[in-house]
This record gives structure tokens, sequence and C-alpha cells, in this order.
């Protein structure tokens, strides 16, 4: 491989593909529309050949992973860590990989009871056993049925809407947003920040960043995606751009930066875009009908016994990183066996899958033993919830919760996760928060839904779109339209020219 293609592979860039199960030609596809045909294909053998296509190309880099662990545990090693996770817990979050472990062992163990209801589930349906038909089985009827509710069209109203509704302001920040895929483009949803927020002559400058997703214009489950894309990557924003610090080091995702602070701010974003409450509000098909309840409760009723599925998947790639750069004299045959042995660990059944070889974030230096990001960030939004919900009574359209992030927001990074996370909750990081939602019953959950929509019923909401940015919309290095004359004349035009992509 020449050098270019290595940099594109590592970052996740790599073109994959599958044999067509009928041609047998092969058809050239990227990871994530494999991944996606995998989860919403109705033909079984397109499933299972986007399964194999994936597996097949997952060890291509493998050459290069060695060496780069080697490199990343010598770099450790020469400042006096045991390993490079071992560095990465303790300089990102302030912690040692064994208060890190202890917590997550000790999820796993409480969460383990998924896997035992897959295998349940498969004595009468044993088609379940197939990693091709998994996914499959359990999201793709509802994501059809789903679909109406979130148009991508949409997406730019309810997003502004409730962003401004929580009282968040980007106190004149830019925002970039470039939302729909197309052939060379980055696999991933992700924001970065091209001027970060500065100080010049005491003067504080507003900075500016990009969000970017990979929304297919038509295809199932793009507004959705999109939606969610500008809640998770629009939480990153704010909390970078409401930066107050002088120090420039500490108003980005860089270290110092906590990976589980950022994601903390994004995910807590996602919960209130996955919220029943906001759903009932924001999420309306074309003729204003929102999301039906009954939905929300057939969707539980099929999904609940995988509840602890999420953080599995999270604790499974914590894992394996972990092995990998404890091992001695790495090779590429033992990679292969930790993927193989580790997914094994967090399966229902024992399928061999090398999936974790396809994880971008462990080919890149920034977020290589960063996974725990993820779910730290768990902890902590279950955590921080449930301090709004006993303060306030609710979340959504809340511009009270807005003002206490924005509180946090104006520190940057200048604190460690466990000192932000008692700043923010009056409370030390605790698992307790997220285990209890893990293994509640269904009946509390929907309870607690309902209540959630009454409540919400009575809380008023402004019709604003003043976010305080000023938002470009763009296809690569195209400008679509921007906010200059107003958010509604910015919406008509990127809605026009929506259109014509399709
Ligand atoms: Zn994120």
């Amino acid at each position: 491989m020449d050098i270019e293609t290595r940099i594109k592979t590592a970052q996740g860039d790599f073109e994959y593909g599958y044999t067509d199960p009928k041609t047998k030609d092969f058809v050239p596809a990227s990871k994530l529309k494999l991944y996606s045909l995998i989860s919403t294909d109705d033909n079984e053998s397109i499933r299972k050949a986007a399964y194999e296509g994936i597996q097949k190309s997952a060890p291509a880099f493998l050459d290069d992973y060695v060496e780069y662990v080697k490199l990343l545990n010598t770099f450790a090693h020469k400042l006096g860590f045991e390993d490079f996770y071992a560095y990465k817990v303790f300089t990102e979050e302030g912690m040692t990989k064994k208060e890190l472990f202890k917590i997550f062992d000790d999820l796993y163990e409480k969460g383990k009871f998924g896997f035992e209801n897959i295998r349940e589930l498969a004595v009468s349906n044993p088609k379940l056993k197939q990693p091709w038909n998994f996914s499959y089985m359990i999201s793709s009827d509802f994501e059809k049925e789903e679909d109406p509710y979130f148009q991508f069209e949409t997406a730019l109203d309810v997003w502004t809407k409730s962003f401004a509704n929580l009282g968040i302001d980007f106190r004149g920040s830019t925002i970039t947003l470039d939302l729909l895929d197309r052939k060379g483009k980055h696999s991933n949803g992700f924001c970065h920040w091209p001027e970060l927020i500065h100080f010049e002559n005491g003067k504080r400058i507003p900075g500016r960043s990009g969000l970017t997703c990979n929304t297919i214009p038509g295809a199932l489950g793009s507004g959705e995606e999109g939606i969610h894309t500008l809640f998770h990557e629009g939480g990153h924003a704010a909390h970078f751009l409401n930066s107050d610090m002088q120090d420039v080091c500490v108003n980005n995702e860089y270290p110092p930066a906590s990976t589980a602070w950022a994601e903390t701010q994004s995910m807590f974003m996602d919960t209130i875009f996955s919220s029943i409450e906001w759903r009932h509000r924001y999420a309306k098909d074309s003729e204003g009908n929102s999301y039906p309840f009954s939905l929300f409760e057939r969707k539980l009723e099929k999904l609940h016994v995988f509840k602890p599925l999420e953080m599995m998947g999270i604790i499974a790639v914590m894992n394996f990183e972990k092995e990998i750069f404890e091992t001695k004299n790495l090779t590429k045959a033992k990679v292969i066996s930790i993927a193989r042995k580790t997914k094994n660990k967090f399966s229902a059944f024992p399928i061999n899958s090398l999936g974790l070889l396809t994880v971008p974030h462990i080919y890149s230096w920034s977020s290589t033993c960063s996974y725990h990001g993820y779910g730290l960030a768990l902890l902590a939004v279950a955590q921080w919830r449930s301090y709004f919900f006993k303060k306030y009574g609710y979340i959504v359209d809340n511009p009270n919760v807005g003002k206490e992030m924005l509180k946090v927001w104006k520190l940057g990074m200048s604190k460690t996760f466990p000192e932000f996370v008692q700043m923010a909750t009056g409370k030390k990081l605790s698992p307790q928060y997220f285990l209890q939602s893990m293994i509640a019953p269904k009946k509390k959950y929907i309870q607690s839904a309902k209540n959630r929509i009454k409540t919400l019923d009575k809380v008023k909401q402004k019709n604003t779109y003043e976010i305080g940015a000023v938002i470009n919309l763009v296809h690569g290095k195209t400008k679509i339209a921007d906010n200059k004359k107003g958010f509604e004349l910015m919406e008509k035009k990127y809605n026009n020219w929506f259109k014509t992509q399709k």
C-alpha cells in the first residue's frame, strides 16, 4: 500500500465491498454502507455478503497497526507509564486504568444478562444466532416505521428550535454544516474547530466550528441521522464555542481535554433527541402527526431486553484495546485472536467476528484507547439527567438546563472529568444512575415516559430560532445557504437545494 492509501485506511476511508450473491461480482461499498446493508437490507443473502465483506477487509491494515501499537507503547514507557492505555486514561480523565476498569468490569457483570436474553430469544428464533440477522431483526421494522417522523427537511428547524428553547447561545461563533454524503467524504459524523475561542488584547474572539455527517438523500433513516448529528455534534460545538478560558489549549478536544467530558455534552443532547417527550413535541410526519406513543411502546416492548447492549459494545472495545496494549511482543496473529476472543465474550454466541478491527477509533492517535470516554459519558449523562429531573422536573425546552450547562461550558476543558461531574451534578461520579436505567423494568419506563410527556405538555415552547450563531450550509466547497437574512430564508434555500439532490 502506498502512503496515501495507508493514511486513508487508517482514517477509516478504506474502500470496502462485498461479493454480490447472484452475479458473484465484487461491489465496492463503504464500510458505513456495508453496516447499513446488514441492518436494513431485506435480502438475507445480501446481508450475509455485506457481513462477509466486512470480515474480509477488517484485517487489511494490521501490519501498520502492530507497528503503531508498539510505537505508542514506547512513547508511554518513556513517560513512565506501564502502557499507552494507562497514559491515555491518566492524561485525559485523571484516572488510573485500575479505577476505570473496576467500574466497567462491574457493569459488564451486571449487564451480561442482555446476552442471556438473546440466547433465550434464539430458542424460538434460531436465525438470531447469525450476526447478519441480529441487527436487522432488532431494528429494521422500526426504522421504516419511524422514518416519516424524521424528515430531513425538518432537521434544521427542530434542531435550532430545540437548542434555542434550551437557552443555548453560540455567542457570535460560526457553525458550518456539511450534511450530505458524497464520494470520498470521511465516513463518520464529526465536529471540528478550525478557529478556537481565543483572546486578543483581552477581548474574547468567537470561534468557528464545522459539523459533518453522511446523509444519503432519500435513503431510509437519513432524516434521523441528519437530526441526530445536529444534536450530537451540535452539542460538541456548543460546548467548546462557549468556553471563556484564555488558554486556548483547553478550548479544544485534544489533550488535556477529557473525551468523556466532551462526549457527556454531545450524548446529553442525544438523550434529548431520543426522549419520547421530545419526539412527542418535535418529531412530526408531513401531516403534522406526532411520533406515536404506541410506536414508542411497541419498540420498547421488543427492544427492552437488549437494553445493556450499547454499554456492552463500548466495554468490548475498551477490553480489546486494553489487552492489545498489555500484550508483549504483539503480532498480527495475536491481534486477530484478541479481536475474536473479545467479540465472543461480548456476544450472545461465539461468532468469531473481526468487527472490532473496523472501529475507526483504534487506528487514530487522538482516539486510540479513548473509547471508555463514551462509557464514562453514559454514566455522567445519566447522573446529570437525574440531577436535572430532580431539580426542575423536565429537561426538553428548559432554559435552566442550558443555563447550567453554560456555567460548566465556560470552563472549557480546564478540569478533569471527575471534577466536572462533581461540579455539574453536585455529586461524585457514580455508575448507579446509569445502572438503574439499564436494569429498570419495562413498566417503569412506560410510566416515566407518560409522566414526562404530561409534564412537557404544560411547558410553553417559544417560537424562536435564536441561537446566536452565524450558520453556513455547505456541500464540500460549495456554499448553499446562510442565515444572514434570517433562519427561515436559509432553511428554505437549503431545502430547495436538497430536493435537487434526491
Ligand atoms: Zn461525539
